[in-house]
């Protein structure tokens, strides 16, 4: 198995076994997620992806937000969407961490 496959399938494990979480979680108006949170902070999201520490991530791009990640649960118009990496909370669709993975195009 290829990295990238191996990757995708971590993906498709890690949102198929939190599909109902999440759903569950949409379903009763979650709270957004705090920058504050321990999760938070280890995989440094910020609601706002233009106040991503560049030098502590990189390989941060501009074009990167929760909008268009492979593990954003909400609907493209979205303000924001529950996420598998934080359960029963909502991450803004303009926010971003560092277990950013693009959406298969
Ligand atoms: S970038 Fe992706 S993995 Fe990270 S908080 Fe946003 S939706 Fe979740």
């Amino acid at each position: 198995m290829s990295i990238t496959n191996r990757r995708t399938f971590m993906l498709h494990v890690v949102v198929g076994g939190s599909a109902i979480a999440a759903s569950q979680a949409m379903a009763q108006g979650s709270p957004l997620v705090a920058e504050t949170d321990a999760n938070a902070v280890s995989l440094g999201y910020k609601s706002d992806a233009t106040k991503v520490d560049l030098k502590k991530y990189p390989a941060h791009k501009p074009t990167q937000h929760c909008g268009n990640c492979a593990l954003f649960q909400g609907k493209a118009a979205d303000a924001d969407g529950a996420c598998p990496l934080f359960a029963g909370k909502h991450v803004s669709a303009k926010g971003w961490c560092s277990a950013y993975a693009p959406k298969a195009g």
